[in-house]
């Protein structure tokens, strides 16, 4: 578990004489990079290319613009060409695009997209940042009229008149990711029926099945169809110019326009015909200092690998807030200035229609598949802030430790008010090293309408403590079906007859001390309640008296989205 440190260059410094910084890409990372390279050097000559007709725009606003939250397209523009050159003598060059890259003369090809006119650029340093392209598989029908990705300001306009002129009222989102799932809530916005396709059993890949159900739920009570499980094998044109998606399955999936959404891949083809080296994850590779292979080329944003801080593996992470980071750090080490990129955990938040979901670190899925065993999960199920108050919302948590240090690995959650906080809190923790023990302690804000005093973070520290001192041994949900325990649900008679977990008996936790005696104690007993709290009580009282017995972490509300996702019986 401990990440290996990123290769360091031991190339030297850029001599005083090499002062031409040429950048690729001029959005998230190449932006930041060439703001932040002016900020420490005013005596580098920068110059930035954009294939695209705008610099330093917000891709992340482009669903809002989509959905008409964001009406003025020009909101978008976070800087301009003019404010580029004005406030940090930057030359933008937009509707330029770089083809070729050669190394042994230190010269890039750029070709004017609104003449067709190609020249060379001597560079002395070169930072590449043309991010993700989204995927367009092979498939026949992909490239029909109305069959649109979303990357640039253009491709949402096209989608916005394409809805206005055809008066659409209905598109199919094929891949249930970030993007995918807010093109939902902003096609959904411009009231458009909408059928989103998966290939996963589950939406949103980051986290882990049992927590996405809560995501699948939601959407379905807002009237979103989902098609889960089932791949896109071609798309079909029909008279009048609306669309049908046929699954791999043969399901027939109509819609009046259809957003590609099934991933980004790293656009890598420049440095891979420059000769540089690729990673195994498909990423230019890069050093700690964001520096490739070719000591005068660096790479950020959505085209590098990086270290995963937590598995130490290599990854790519199409996010924001790294590639800003990064592009910093990139100006940084361009600069002469010692600096380190620290490697990403995967800190992500997306809305859909009212509900938050966010995650942070690794998920119990990306840990089995990594080959880490030695961990375990709690799940909690508290309100945002204090019951008493009026309007607390459940958030459904689950965090993720090793076993036995207490390191925090990862954690998720879902609900509509306060999760991005949570997980904010729970990510600055592992960003610190911390460990179960640190969540339990976090001083946090509290007043009623804000929080808890013991903040449902302080909560999952105290859940994972319990754990790791054996005062709450957990069963595994993913034994229910096999194990000879004696499941034993601690709710009250109504709340069991509404449903419980097959097998399951009943002893209310309030008779639990006048009839424990009724319990065998040749048996283990699995204790069950509503979220976990009424369990933990009734398992500490039989343990004390001599019973062995496990927590199913979560109870009946986690017990219900597990059997949803297939994972309990
Ligand atoms: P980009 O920002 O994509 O910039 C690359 C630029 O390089 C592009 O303008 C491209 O035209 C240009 N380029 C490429 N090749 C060349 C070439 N050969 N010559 C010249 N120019 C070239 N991340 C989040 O963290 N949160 C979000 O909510 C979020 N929402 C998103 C929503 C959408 C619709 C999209 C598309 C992305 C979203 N992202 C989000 C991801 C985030 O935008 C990216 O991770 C980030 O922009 C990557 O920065 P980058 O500099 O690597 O690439």
């Amino acid at each position: 578990m401990i990440p290996k440190t990123n290769r360091q260059s031991t190339a030297a410094l850029i001599p005083e004489t090499c002062r031409r910084v040429l950048i690729v890409g001029g959005v998230a990372g190449g932006a930041s990079c060439a703001a932040r390279l002016r900020r420490l050097d005013e005596s580098v000559e920068i110059l930035m290319f954009d294939r695209g007709p705008y610099v330093s725009f917000a891709n992340c606003g482009l669903p809002y613009y989509v959905g008409n939250v964001i009406s003025d397209e020009s909101k978008l523009l976070v800087a301009s060409r003019e404010m580029f050159h004005e406030r940090f003598n930057i030359e933008v060059q937009t509707e330029s695009e770089v083809t070729s890259i050669d190394r042994s003369t230190c010269t890039i090809t750029v070709r004017d997209l609104r003449t067709g006119h190609t020249r060379p650029e001597r560079y002395d340093v070169l930072v590449l940042s043309p991010g993700a392209a989204p995927i367009r598989p092979p498939l026949p029908g992909v490239d029909l009229p109305g069959v649109f990705a979303v990357r640039t300001i253009p491709d949402s306009r096209r989608i916005r008149t394409w809805i206005a002129e055809r008066n659409a009222k209905s598109a199919v989102v094929v891949g249930g990711g970030f993007i995918g799932l807010e093109m939902v809530e902003n096609l959904i916005h411009r009231e458009l029926s909408v059928t989103v396709l998966e290939k996963l059993p589950q939406v949103m890949p980051p986290l882990d099945p049992e927590m996405a159900q809560a995501v699948v739920e939601h959407l379905v009570t807002k009237g979103i169809q989902l098609h889960l499980g089932d791949g896109l094998a071609r798309i079909e044109g029909r008279d009048g110019g609306s669309l049908v998606v046929v699954t791999e399955s043969g399901v027939r999936l109509p819609g009046d326009l259809v957003i590609l959404a099934i991933g980004v891949r790293p656009e890598t083809m420049l440095a891979k015909n420059a000769g540089l080296e690729i990673g195994k994850r498909g990423g230019i590779v890069v050093d700690a200092q964001m520096r490739t292979t070719d000591p005068n080329i660096w790479a950020v944003g959505d085209v590098v690998e990086v270290q995963d801080v937590l598995t130490g593996q290599e990854t790519v992470l199409p996010l924001a807030g790294p590639a800003n980071r990064q592009g910093r750090v990139a100006a940084e080490s361009i600069a002469g200035r010692a600096t380190q990129f620290r490697g990403v955990q995967a800190t992500a938040v997306v809305g859909v229609l009212g509900l938050t979901a966010a995650s942070t670190g690794a998920s119990e899925k990306g840990l089995r598949r990594a080959g880490f065993t030695s961990f375990q999960t709690v799940y909690l199920h508290p309100g945002h802030h204090a019951g008493y108050y009026p309007g607390a919302r459940q958030i459904d948590l689950k965090l993720i430790f090793s076993v036995p240090e207490g390191r925090i690995l990862g954690a998720q959650a879902v609900g509509f008010e306060g999760v991005e906080k949570r997980i904010d809190v729970i990510a600055t923790a592992i960003q610190f090293g911390g460990t179960v023990h640190d969540l339990a302690e976090a001083e946090l804000c509290y007043a009623p309408q804000f929080g808890a005093a013991k903040d449902p973070v302080n909560l999952a520290g105290m859940l994972a403590e319990n754990v790791l001192k054996g005062d709450m041994p957990l069963a595994d949900w993913l034994d229910l079906g096999q194990t000879d325990a004696l499941v034993l649900d601690v709710r009250e008679a109504d709340e069991f007859a509404s449903g419980h977990i097959p097998k399951a008996i009943n002893l209310p936790l309030s008779q639990l001390r006048s009839r424990y005696a009724e319990l065998p104690k040749d048996r283990d007993i699995w204790v069950c309640c509503a979220v976990g709290q009424r369990a933990y009580f009734a398992a500490r009282f039989l343990t004390q008296h001599g019973y062995q017995t496990r927590n199913l972490t979560g109870g009946y509300t986690t017990y219900k989205t597990l059997k949803a996702a297939g994972l309990a019986q």
